[in-house]
């Protein structure tokens, strides 16, 4: 984990060693790191979010987590402001999510007629009449 020097640990730390009640969620450790109700405090820094969201996100094996899935999971030891929503943006940027998203969600363009089967009832299809007039 890199060195917590951003503007907002400072403040958090300033407001601790004022034993500000609102910031009783907050504990700094032996060596100054500041943590958040157990979480370590992730400071404002680009390319450290993106690492922890690259390594809780890319998977060359499984499916992608869903933005809910990783905030479950990161926010048991991470914590930053805003983070949900960062994480929901990250998901919303990923390529292989969109596409997939995509695949599921095929515009309905013209009926397509079934495929000929190539065994009597494989496919059954049925179309359901209503509306017709009574027989008198
Ligand atoms: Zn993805």
């Amino acid at each position: 984990m890199a060195q917590q020097h951003d503007e907002g640990v400072k403040i958090i730390k300033q407001m601790l060693a004022q034993e500000e009640e609102k910031y009783k969620c907050f504990q700094v450790d032996h060596k100054g790191i500041l943590w958040f109700n157990g979480r370590i405090v992730v400071p404002k820094d680009h390319q450290l979010c993106k690492q922890i969201l690259d390594e809780a996100h890319l998977s060359k094996f499984f499916m992608h987590p869903g933005s809910t899935k990783m905030y479950q999971d990161l926010r048991q030891n991470f914590w930053w402001t805003r983070m949900k929503r960062e994480i929901a943006r990250y998901v919303s940027k990923c390529d292989i999510c969109q596409r997939v998203k995509a695949s599921h969600l095929k515009v309905a363009g013209v009926l397509q007629p079934l495929p000929i089967p190539s065994w009597k009832w494989e496919d059954i299809s049925m179309d359901f009449i209503v509306g017709l007039s009574n027989t008198s």
